[in-house]
């Protein structure tokens, strides 16, 4: 298998007027073709902000500061190579470097996205089956004629918003694509889908109105599909379902998943390999059954902890004492972030950020000094260095 993406050394930032937060920081990321890779951590932790800096949503006061976030896909390469020759690199393209309507152009196609809440992803006002049939639409015009995909997205929303004025008789482009829209709905095990197409968002049950989302989201067959906390809001025999269905269609269709969760459940359930998040860092990554089994990071270390059965979906991260620290303003390029939480911490935690190496996909890594030096030789820290963490 190959790379599909490679995020190097990615910060996003966010400019408030309390300060600056730095909610993704120096991050490294290779997610493989075909894979379902996790993202892992407590809320606050920094993944959604890392799933939105991928699909180009970060907002004003928000901005990715440095990084690369390297896309491989040969058509886009031969699309852009003559007018950003810089933002190519052999077969990959450095999304980051691409002008911001070509990179919103992608979402659909390339990059899809869904949440923990459908009721965003949909127009109240049109049925279901109209909006799928439109995403249909956008995303044919988009192929038939790349050089107008910068127009993809706004088309889409402004597109949704006259079809909402419009008989519903009038409402759908094509046959062709009312049709498509139906056998998605049929993909994502919606039951009569002829007859629910016609019905109206709020018509559909949670679960259904989820798998509608999964259903939108797959119009455009992307590449890579973004999930954040998707099932975070089902109930959980709903949730099995769900990641059922995301297992099935990830191996029907060969697209590649980025799937974040708090919920290592979820992790242990659906992915290949997995990070874990802190403090807006990966702190450790590697295929699931090393993070999982030989964890050497002890923020890892606390998350497993005592889960009794990696199983059941509905298992939680476990509770570590102390806090997040606050990623305002944070200066500790110098040390460890997980420093004053970590039941192990030695002075040299404190002295120098540990290292961590991007390298290949499968390499077990943590970023913390016992994946270079032993427990035993570092000097540990008395218990109430940090004062009482309690
Ligand atoms: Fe704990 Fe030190 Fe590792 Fe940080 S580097 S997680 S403080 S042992
Ligand atoms: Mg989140």
């Amino acid at each position: 298998t190959e790379d599909v993406l490679r995020v190097n050394d990615l910060s996003t930032r966010f400019f408030t007027t309390e300060g600056q937060i730095n909610a993704v920081s120096s991050l490294d990321l290779r997610i493989e073709r075909g894979e379902i890779f996790g993202i892992v951590g407590e809320s606050g932790s920094g993944k959604s902000v890392t799933a939105r800096s991928v699909m180009n949503l970060i907002e004003s006061p928000g901005e990715i500061t440095s990084g690369e976030i390297w896309y491989r896909n040969r058509d886009l390469v031969a699309e852009v190579e003559d007018d950003y020759p810089d933002a190519v690199d052999g077969e990959f393209v450095d999304l980051l470097e691409l002008p911001d309507d070509l990179r919103r152009s992608l979402r659909g196609t390339s990059f899809s996205m869904i949440f923990q809440d459908p009721e965003s992803s949909f127009n109240s006002t049109l049925t279901v089956g109209e909006q799928l049939a439109e995403a249909v639409e956008v995303q044919r015009r988009a192929s038939a004629n790349p050089r107008s995909t910068r127009a993809r997205t706004r088309e889409y929303s402004l597109g949704n918003y006259l079809l909402s004025s419009v008989l519903p008789s009038q409402r759908y482009v094509s046959e062709a694509s009312r049709e498509r829209a139906i056998e998605l709905l049929e993909m994502v095990g919606i039951p009569d889908p002829v007859e629910r197409a016609d019905e109206y968002p709020h018509e559909y049950s949670g679960g259904m109105l989820q798998r509608a989302m999964i259903a939108q989201a797959l119009a455009g067959e992307p590449d890579v599909l973004v999930a954040d906390e998707p099932t975070t809001a089902l109930d959980v025999t709903i949730q099995a379902q769900v990641l059922d269905l995301l297992d099935d269609l990830q191996e029907r269709t060969g697209m590649t998943i980025l799937l974040i969760t708090h919920n290592l459940g979820v992790i242990a359930r659906m992915c290949d390999r997995v990070g874990v998040m802190y403090a807006g860092e990966i702190v450790e990554r590697g295929r699931l059954e090393d993070v999982f089994d030989e964890h050497v990071h002890p923020y890892t270390e606390g998350l497993l902890g005592s889960v009794p059965d990696l199983e059941r979906a509905g298992d939680r991260l476990q509770p570590i004492p102390g806090n997040v620290p606050s990623l305002i303003d944070a200066e500790m390029d110098d040390r460890c972030y997980f420093a004053d939480r970590c039941p192990k911490a030695m002075e040299t935690c404190l002295e120098h950020p540990p290292e961590y190496d991007a390298g290949g996909s499968d390499r077990h890594q943590a970023r913390c000094v016992l994946a270079e030096i032993d427990y035993e030789e570092g000097r540990a820290l008395p218990a109430d260095y940090f004062g009482d963490t309690e």
